[in-house]
């Protein structure tokens, strides 16, 4: 049974050939593994968790190639499914000077989106000790019912459920119904793991301390808020610590997927240590700057290769990375 299980989209990037570049200025695109759940799943995985993804794929040859992928990552893929009727959902990425992603998605439906509560393996998911979910597979049913199905399983399971909410406009209606289904995502969490766009907004704040506590004001179940701000680090807040904790110093190649390396690293971490959803709370500022710290080299380490899940960093790598910044 895994530890950690990560449920929604896995799509395939298709990232841009050249650097710097818009969408409409790429000569050509490269296919990489992506979807932020499936890469949680991968880097929480190459970092030693017992970590599955449950979503849907379509029965064609892209599913089929991020199965592999997942499973040579050592992620449990048994619970994915195969839509015949759907294909897996594309995203093209380029890279704007900036190095920030900019993205354009095919799924008109794609199968990720189709994915039901009555497909899921409830005794799976109820043996999980962290569950991890984000917003793009809340944007639609049947996979916004699959996705607080799941949760709600995992939760009566004792697990630490953790959420993602990803700001992807031109997925939602509109705005007001991007904010709306991003808070709803919010609802019986313990851990939000968003960028400081993000927060500003979620809450309409652009304070970080007053952001994440503004997040523990709409959902009470909120317990940890990690921010990550690219270059300048991660910021934490519970309701009894909050810091900030710098990035490593790194020259970065592709951005892509940092975030999830981070969280994939920050389960790790929390499971590592042996906390469970009732300790959250407890943590001391000191003990969540450390796990901070190593999601940061996490992601750190992410932005050095291109792609989001040939990227991620195994144990060891992180562990010589560390020990050579540190010491
Ligand atoms: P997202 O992919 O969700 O936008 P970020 O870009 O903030 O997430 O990256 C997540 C984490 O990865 C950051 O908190 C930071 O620790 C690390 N990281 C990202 N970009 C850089 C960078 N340019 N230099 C060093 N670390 C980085």
């Amino acid at each position: 049974m895994p530890d950690i299980v990560s449920l929604g989209e896995a799509l395939i990037d298709f990232i841009a050939l050249e650097s710097g570049v818009s969408l409409i200025e790429a000569s050509g695109f490269r296919k990489a593994p992506g979807g932020a759940p499936a890469n949680v799943a991968a880097g929480a995985s190459k970092l030693g968790s017992a970590a599955a993804f449950i979503g849907k794929v379509g029965d064609d040859p892209f599913g089929r190639f991020l199965e592999q992928v997942f499973r040579e990552h050592g992620v449990d893929t048994s619970r994915m499914l195969f839509d015949s009727t759907a294909r897996t959902g594309l995203a093209f990425i380029s890279l704007t000077a900036e190095h920030v992603p900019d993205f354009l998605f095919y799924r008109n439906p794609s199968a990720d989106m189709l994915l039901s509560a009555s497909e899921l393996d409830r005794e799976f998911i109820a043996g999980a000790k962290a569950f991890h979910y984000g917003s793009i597979s809340l944007i639609s049913e049947p996979s916004k019912g699959a996705t607080e199905a799941a949760a709600e399983i995992a939760r009566d399971g004792g697990a630490i459920i953790s959420y993602d909410p990803n700001l992807r406009r031109s997925l939602w209606k509109d705005e007001k119904s991007a904010k709306e289904g991003m808070i709803s995502g919010l609802s019986g969490t313990d851990i939000v793991k968003l960028s400081e766009e993000e927060l500003a907004f979620i809450t309409g704040v652009s304070g970080l301390a007053e952001g994440a506590h503004m997040l523990m004001k709409l959902a009470p179940s909120v317990q940890l808020v990690l921010v990550t701000r690219g270059g300048d680090g991660a910021f934490f807040a519970s309701r009894r610590a909050s810091g900030h904790v710098p990035a490593f110093a790194v020259e970065p190649v592709d951005t892509t997927g940092a975030g999830d390396a981070f969280m994939g690293a920050a389960l790790n971490q929390i499971l590592r240590r042996g906390i469970n959803a009732a300790d959250l709370d407890k943590l001391k500022a000191a003990e969540l700057e450390e796990i901070c710290m190593f999601a940061n080299a996490a992601g750190a380490l992410a932005t050095t290769k291109r792609g989001a899940i040939t990227s991620l960093p195994t144990y060891q790598e992180l562990q010589s990375f560390l020990a050579k910044r540190i010491h």
